[in-house]
């Protein structure tokens, strides 16, 4: 069965869709299944993989929504596999609010499937509404992405009141594995800082090590791929690398 894992911030801009992407693809290169999950009706991920949201003949939308399963609807992307989103995702969350057990959709779509893979990496949406509760109840696992930067620490505590919410209601083997420190400037105090007060104030493991912040990243979805081909020796990438050597091993 599949490690199931969310990444997931309401902040948006702090490298969620980039953490799912290059955590994916460099777990993909140690010979791990992956399969990726976006759940952003903005579909950024779908498309920094080289595919058009609004070309997709099917989409994670027609799974939550009951119409596919989602071994019809997964899409094989070089040596991962993606649910992509379409540009109709955003009327999941209409869709949802009006069943019972929609908090699960995401949970029962992925049953059939996750014996397929090692690793199921979700994106969640900027936002903690129904999608993100979603994505947090079908996961074993949550990270959490966090630009080091004064006051990104702000919208921690609410995104925890919702973890323990979904962990009270819908998903009680939901665990914190960390924060991932993105965007990180190693030369400034300010950043270390930041991941201090994090620790003391939330009492979180923040995975080591950082990831630099880097004009790479920019780059690389332009092209369709992730950092790791795009700038394969980069610091960026390497730092990837071994958050992925951790992710893969035991939690
Ligand atoms: P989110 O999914 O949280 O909204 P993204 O992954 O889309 O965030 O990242 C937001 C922007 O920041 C993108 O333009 C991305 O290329 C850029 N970015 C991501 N990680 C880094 C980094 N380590 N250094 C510089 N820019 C980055
Ligand atoms: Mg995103």
């Amino acid at each position: 069965m599949a490690r199931v894992v969310a990444v997931a911030n309401q902040k948006g801009g702090v490298a969620k869709t980039t953490t799912v992407h290059t955590v994916g693809a460099a777990l993909a290169e140690l010979g791990v299944e992956v399969l990726l999950v976006d759940l952003d009706p903005q579909a950024c991920l779908t498309y920094s993989l080289g595919l058009d949201p609004e070309g997709v003949p099917l989409g994670i939308h027609d799974v939550l929504v009951g119409r596919n399963k989602a071994g019809e609807v997964v899409a094989p992307v070089g040596m991962l596999s993606l649910l992509p989103a379409s540009i109709d995702l955003a009327g999941s969350e209409v869709h949802l609010l009006t069943r019972t057990g929609r908090e699960y959709a995401l949970t029962r779509a992925l049953e059939p499937i996750a014996g397929r893979y090692d690793v199921v990496l979700i994106d969640c949406p900027p936002s903690l509404g129904i999608l993100t509760i979603n994505g947090l109840t079908a996961a074993d696992e949550v990270i959490v992405p966090l630009q080091c930067e004064t006051l990104s620490h702000r919208g921690v505590g609410q995104l925890l009141e919702t973890i323990a919410d979904v962990r009270a209601y819908t998903n009680s083997r939901l665990r914190i594995r960390g924060v991932v420190p993105t965007m990180f400037e190693a030369r400034t105090r300010h950043a270390r800082d930041v991941l201090d007060d994090v620790r003391l104030r939330y009492g979180l493991d923040v995975l080591e090590p950082a990831i630099p912040k880097s004009i790479r990243f920019a780059e690389a979805p332009a092209h369709g791929r992730s950092i790791l081909e795009h700038a394969p020796r980069s610091a960026g990438a390497n730092a990837y690398r071994a958050l992925a050597q951790q992710l893969a091993g035991p939690a």
